[in-house]
């Protein structure tokens, strides 16, 4: 079967941000078999989500992206779900209440896809994807081959798993769940819903979760929120004034304001505190100089 491709596709409309220019190409497969032979052909692609921890450049995209959504198939067996890496979490947080699976009530809160909160070990009320995360399959771009990884081949940590070094793609994966009644994983995940409603904004306020990682031992919330940065702007982009570790996009922000923003919130933090922030959110694409040198000081490459 062919693969649903579009030309020059403004990528805007996929990110959580609502920011983002045009890929060259973006495709689309709706299953692994299309996926991996476009990873097999296409050179170096982009490899998108649900673009909800992500900052794609303004400037766009100089190449080919492949965009998952579309690949959404899952399958339960007993207590094990295998999923594409295109399916979305709160749906599948869904799929495992109503089969009485405790495992993913975290997975209710945030609109990520199965290949990111893989990427991202995603985590949230004391739970993380490497709790129940068995095996998956991935292409791995140096061989050209689809190969298995296990819990302990994917090296997780706190927002880390292996697929961030680059060498593989999520292909699909499987997780273990465990049987609960059906009543304590919906009061979880009522809870885990009732616990964002003021603590971040919503996505009719476009966002992309939080924006630096959590120092060791302490919260960059805390710290950006003690160093002052509530309300900060830049061009159309604001630290939101419900919680410092949020930059909402008020206003056609580009991806040049956010990064002047992270940036400003970056060195309150340091100047006060000697700590640095790490960003949590991924930049992607075309960097004008001035967004080179800001994600340079911010990866603390200079
Ligand atoms: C309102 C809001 C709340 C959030 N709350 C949380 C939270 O509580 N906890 C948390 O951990 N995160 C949270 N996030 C961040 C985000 O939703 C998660 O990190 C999510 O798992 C990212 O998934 P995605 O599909 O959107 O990834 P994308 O943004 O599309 O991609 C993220 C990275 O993963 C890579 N990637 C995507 N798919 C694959 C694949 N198949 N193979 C290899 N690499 C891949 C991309 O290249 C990119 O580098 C929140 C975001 C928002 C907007």
């Amino acid at each position: 079967m062919v693969c649903e491709v579009k030309e020059n596709y403004e990528l805007k409309r996929h990110t959580s941000f609502k920011i983002g220019g045009c890929a060259k190409r973006a495709f689309f497969p709706t299953g692994v078999e299309e996926f991996t032979n476009l990873l097999t052909e296409l050179d170096n692609p982009v490899i998108l989500g649900n673009c909800s921890n992500v900052l794609i450049s303004s400037q766009g995209i100089d190449g080919d992206v492949i965009l998952t959504t579309k690949m959404n198939a899952f399958e339960v067996v007993n207590n094990t779900i295998t999923a594409q890496c295109g399916v979305k979490v709160p749906m599948l947080a869904r799929e495992a209440e109503n089969r009485c699976l405790s495992g993913f009530e975290f997975m209710i809160g945030f609109p990520g896809s199965i290949g990111g909160a893989v990427y991202m070990n995603a985590s949230a009320h004391s739970q993380a994807v490497s709790d129940t995360f068995k095996l998956c399959r991935a292409f791995d771009t140096e061989t050209k081959k689809v190969v298995e990884l296990n819990k302990d081949e994917m090296h997780f940590g706190y927002r880390k798993s292996i697929l961030q070094e680059g060498r593989y793609i999520l292909l699909d994966a499987k997780f273990e769940l465990t049987p609960a009644s059906a009543e304590e994983i919906t009061a979880v995940m009522q809870r885990n819903l009732e616990f964002r409603k003021d603590r971040q904004p919503s996505l009719s306020t476009p966002n992309a979760g939080s924006i630096f990682r959590n120092p060791a031992n302490d919260s960059a919330g805390r710290l950006l929120e003690k160093a002052g940065v509530k309300g900060l702007k830049q061009g159309g982009a604001q630290v939101w004034l419900g919680h410092a570790n949020f930059i909402v996009n008020m206003e056609d922000a580009t991806s040049t304001d956010v990064s002047m923003l992270m940036n400003k919130m970056y060195n309150e933090v340091k100047d006060k505190y000697t700590i640095k922030l790490e960003p949590e959110v991924k930049f992607i694409g075309i960097k004008s100089k001035e967004e080179d040198e800001l994600w340079d000081t911010m990866l603390n490459k200079k």
